[in-house]
C-alpha cells in the first residue's frame, strides 16, 4: 500500500520535492489542498503541473474514510459512522453551538480498557487507528459540513483510550495543530481525554500544549476501581499527584470529567470528598449525567439530585461544567459510541490492567 501524504513531515514533503526541483512553496500549496481544501485526488490540485500530480499520485495515497452512515440528530449534532480499510469501524460526532462547532475523534476501533457504564467498552478493543485514520476523521467531517463552517474545537473524546495509542495520537495532534504542514488549530482549541495513565499524562503535558481532561467518576478508590479497572494500576493519589507537578501553562485548567451515576456516585457526601481531592489543582469539573445504552446497569440522576450535587462542588469552591446530552436520540452522547454495525463487529480484547 501506497503512504499517506499526510503523515510525512513537512521536512519529508520539503526533501521530496527538491529532489524533484520544485520551488519552497510547493509544500504551502499542497497544504492548502490537502487541509484547507480536504482534496480527495492529486488530480484536483490545479496549481501543480500534471506531471508533478501524477507523480505525487504514483507514489502516495490521500488516504479517505468511508462514510458508512451519517445520522443527524434533533439538536443538530452529527454521528458518522467510518469504515477503515480492513473493515474496522469508528464513530465521530459533529457539535454544532452558537459560536464553536466541535468535532469529538475516535483514536482506537473499540476500547480495551472495560469502564464499567461506557458503550464502547462491551466492544472490546479491535486495534489502534494510525495517525493518517486519526486526522482523516477531521478531514472527513470537515468535507460534510455545508457552506462555510469550519471546525473551531476538536476533542480526543471519542471511542478509544488515546494514551493508549500513545504516538499515532501525539502525529495526529501535530498534523492538526500544525500550520506549516497540517490543519493548523490552536493546541488550546484541542482537548484530549484519558482514563488516567499516569506516565503518558506526563510526556503528553510535555510534547504538546493541548487541554487535558481526566475520566475521574469517582471520589474513592474503591468506588473508582470497581467502575474502572485501570484504577487498580494508577489509584487516585498517584493520578492527582501527577496533575499537581505537571507544567500547565498559565491560565490552563485541568478538566476532571464526572459521570453521575444514580446512587453511585452522586451523592453531596461524594461531592464534598471530589472537591477535597481536587484541592490545589488547577481544575474545574465536567458534571455529565449518565447517558444510558442498551444493556447498562445504571442509571442517570434525577435533575435534583444532579443539581443538589453541583452545589455541593460549587459550595465547595469548585469550577463547574453541567454538560448537555448532545446527539442522545442517535446514540451519540458520550459514552454511547457503539458503532452502529456494531453487531457485526467481531469482540475485541479487554487490557488485563497488571500487563498495562
Ligand atoms: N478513553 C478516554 C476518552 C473517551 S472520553 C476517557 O475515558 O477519558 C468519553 C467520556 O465519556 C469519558 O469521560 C467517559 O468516561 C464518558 N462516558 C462513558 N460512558 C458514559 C455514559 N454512558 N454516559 C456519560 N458519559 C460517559
Amino acid at each position: 500500500m501506497k503512504p499517506n501524504i499526510k503523515e510525512l513531515s513537512f521536512n519529508e514533503l520539503s526533501a521530496y520535492l527538491i529532489q524533484r526541483r520544485q520551488p519552497a512553496f510547493r509544500v504551502n500549496q499542497i497544504r492548502r489542498w490537502l487541509f484547507e481544501k480536504c482534496a480527495t485526488e492529486f488530480g484536483e490540485m490545479s496549481n501543480l503541473s500534471r506531471p508533478l500530480r501524477d507523480e505525487l499520485a504514483e507514489n502516495y495515497s490521500i488516504g479517505r474514510l468511508r462514510i458508512l452512515r451519517r445520522a443527524e440528530s434533533r439538536d443538530g449534532t452529527v454521528k458518522f459512522l467510518f469504515g477503515l480499510g480492513d473493515g474496522a469501524n469508528i464513530e465521530s460526532v459533529l457539535i454544532p453551538e452558537a459560536r464553536r462547532l466541535t468535532l469529538c475523534i475516535s483514536t482506537q476501533a473499540g476500547c480495551g480498557f472495560g469502564c464499567a457504564f461506557c458503550a464502547t467498552a462491551t466492544l472490546g478493543l479491535t486495534r489502534n487507528l494510525t495517525a493518517g485514520e486519526i486526522v482523516e476523521q477531521v478531514l472527513e467531517a470537515s468535507r460534510a459540513i455545508p457552506g462555510q463552517r469550519r471546525i473551531t474545537h476538536i476533542v480526543l473524546m471519542g471511542m478509544g483510550e488515546p494514551l493508549a495509542n500513545y504516538a499515532p495520537t501525539l502525529k495526529a495532534l501535530e498534523i492538526i495543530t500544525d500550520n506549516e504542514w497540517g490543519v493548523g488549530l490552536s493546541p488550546r482549541r484541542v482537548t484530549l481525554s484519558t482514563v488516567g495513565l499516569v506516565p503518558q499524562i506526563q510526556k503528553l503535558m510535555v510534547e504538546t500544549r493541548v487541554n487535558l481532561a481526566i475520566s475521574l467518576h469517582a471520589p474513592d478508590d474503591l468506588l473508582r476501581g470497581s467502575l474502572m479497572p485501570v484504577n487498580r494500576k494508577y489509584p487516585l493519589a498517584q493520578l492527582l499527584e501527577c496533575c499537581r507537578a505537571l507544567p500547565l501553562p498559565r491560565r490552563q485548567r485541568i478538566t476532571f470529567e464526572y459521570v453521575l451515576l444514580g446512587g453511585v456516585n452522586d451523592s453531596e457526601a461524594q461531592a464534598r470528598q471530589l472537591a477535597q481531592l481536587l484541592r490545589g489543582i488547577p481544575s474545574k469539573v465536567n458534571v455529565i449525567p449518565f447517558n444510558p445504552h442498551s444493556g447498562s446497569r445504571f442509571a442517570r440522576p434525577s435533575a435534583e439530585q444532579v443539581e443538589r450535587f453541583q452545589s455541593a462542588l460549587r459550595d465547595a469552591g469548585v469550577q463547574i461544567n453541567l454538560r448537555r446530552p448532545r446527539g442522545d436520540d442517535i446514540q451519540a452522547a458520550c459514552g454511547q459510541l457503539q458503532g452502529e454495525e456494531s453487531g457485526r463487529m467481531r469482540r475485541g480484547t479487554t487490557v488485563a490492567v497488571e500487563a498495562l
